[in-house]
């Protein structure tokens, strides 16, 4: 794989703090997954989230068939926590372009992992089958069970529980590649 193409396409859409890791060093865990349905004031209210997504096994088996992943780090601090959620739609909707471009420089795996939950719809109907956006919709990370915090450690990338919203956030999306 030419890895400086896919280089040159996350630095081309604006991402110059990316890092790259294998399928099998993604912690795939139960313990996100219960947190998901144990706690989560949006689960089974997002297309992208469970119980919408595949068994922590099935997830595992995805990361495995992935050699390259582009792990690219987002940093944001808003002054008004109400803006968190057109961030994260914006950042979201550009990110996808990623996964677009390395799709047609040759790469048919290409599939990107959102940053943060999938908020391109004001009102979501919290099933695949009826997403309003099926072409743009994506999970992040912790949605297939992934341990964001120790598999971003691995590659010496920050991440914290955050405690107030004057905090900055460090998220992380997934450019999955081949
Ligand atoms: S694209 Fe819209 S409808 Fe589909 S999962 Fe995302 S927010 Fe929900």
């Amino acid at each position: 794989m030419d890895i400086s193409k896919i280089e040159s396409i996350i630095r081309e859409n604006g991402y110059e703090d990316f890092r790259w890791l294998s399928g099998v060093d993604v912690a795939v865990c139960q313990w996100p997954r219960f947190k998901c349905m144990f706690g989560c004031s949006t689960y089974g209210k997002k297309g992208t989230c469970p119980p919408s997504v595949p068994s922590i096994e099935e997830c595992r088996k995805f990361f495995n068939e992935y050699e390259q992943i582009a792990v690219i780090h987002i940093r944001g601090k808003l002054d008004n926590p109400e803006d968190r959620k057109e961030w994260s739609r914006k950042t979201n909707i550009n990110l996808l372009k990623l996964e677009k471009a390395a799709f047609l420089s040759g790469h048919p795996k290409a599939f990107l992992l959102f940053m943060d939950e999938c908020r391109i719809c004001d009102e979501c109907p919290g099933n695949r089958i009826e997403c309003k956006n099926l072409h743009l919709s994506r999970p992040c990370p912790e949605a297939l069970g992934v341990d964001v915090f120790s598999t971003v450690r691995k590659l010496g990338y920050p991440i914290e529980v955050l405690t107030d919203y004057q905090q900055e956030m460090n998220r992380y999306s997934f450019l999955m590649i081949e």
